[in-house]
């Protein structure tokens, strides 16, 4: 039996590395996917992809910049016009920056918060009622290591995975008995086609990049993609009905 048989799920950041693998898997696991991204060309290049590989899936492509706080009633009803029923959400969002603290931008920082912060938690609230109505609802929250193990030089980014975490915990001691569980996920190094993106100035390809040693984790390498979706998919399906709370480091083992 598909793990996500009958189930419907919002994925934010879809379009991106994380958030297609994941969408791809859980299509795979009989979800009814709403793939939420601001990037409408990319959303339908990777939805389009997902129904060439995953005979009969079903993906909503909902074109929409979770950073506005109006999006998420929007998102939601959507969802539920076009499929009937909530039973997961998956913030996965995120944004980048690169400013060190000495010389943020305010700018910076509300754009970030917005995006990789606020957007999870204005989601959680307005899914929160279709969510409590399916019975078994999961919401799992894509934070990073940088939540844990700030490197310096992306105080924004890491404020607001730390932010998550917190988050996290807070939800699933309000939602525990209307049995909502909420789960945070904690890539490490993972390959996507923004760090392709980033290291192609350097002269880096992804099959360079797939095979360098890195010193991030102690498997030395990058996550494919697929590698972090698992984790995110376990604590979404019925299978983990004894997790809440909890933060999977999906992270070859950071090396602190
Ligand atoms: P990505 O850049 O490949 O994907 C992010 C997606 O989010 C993109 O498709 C982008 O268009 C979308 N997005 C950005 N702003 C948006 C907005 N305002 N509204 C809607 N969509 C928006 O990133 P990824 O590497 O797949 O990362 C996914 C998540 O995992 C992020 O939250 C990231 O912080 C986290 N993460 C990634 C890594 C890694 O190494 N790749 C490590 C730790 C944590």
């Amino acid at each position: 039996m598909a793990r996500l048989a009958g189930k419907v799920a919002i994925l934010t950041g879809g379009a991106g590395g994380i958030g297609a693998a994941t969408a791809e898997l859980f299509a795979e696991e009989g979800a009814k996917v709403a793939l939420v991204d601001i990037d409408a060309t990319a959303l339908a290049e990777v939805a389009a992809r997902i129904r060439a590989v995953v005979p009969g899936a079903e993906i909503l492509e909902i074109a929409r910049d979770v950073g506005q706080e109006a999006s998420a009633a929007t998102i939601v009803a959507e969802t539920l016009s076009a499929f009937g029923r909530l039973d997961i959400l998956v913030n996965n969002a995120g944004i980048r920056s690169y400013e060190p603290l000495d010389e943020a931008k305010a700018e910076t920082w509300q754009k970030i918060l917005s995006v990789n912060l606020l957007s999870y938690a204005y989601l959680a609230r307005e899914a929160l009622p279709a969510l409590r109505q399916a019975g078994k609802g999961a919401i799992v929250n894509i934070s990073s290591t940088h939540a844990f193990n700030p490197r310096g030089g992306m105080g924004q980014y890491d404020v607001a995975k730390a932010g998550i975490i917190s988050m996290t915990k807070t939800l699933a001691f309000e939602e525990a008995d209307r049995g909502v569980r909420v789960n945070a996920v904690c890539p490490g190094l993972t390959l996507t086609p923004f760090h392709v993106r980033r290291f192609a100035p350097q002269g880096k390809s992804e099959q360079d990049l797939r095979t360098e040693k890195v010193d991030h984790n102690i498997q030395r390498r990058w996550a494919d993609p697929r590698e972090v979706a698992w984790p995110i998919l376990w604590l979404a399906s019925d299978e983990a009905s004894f997790m809440t709370a909890s933060v999977i480091m999906a992270d070859g083992g950071t090396r602190v």
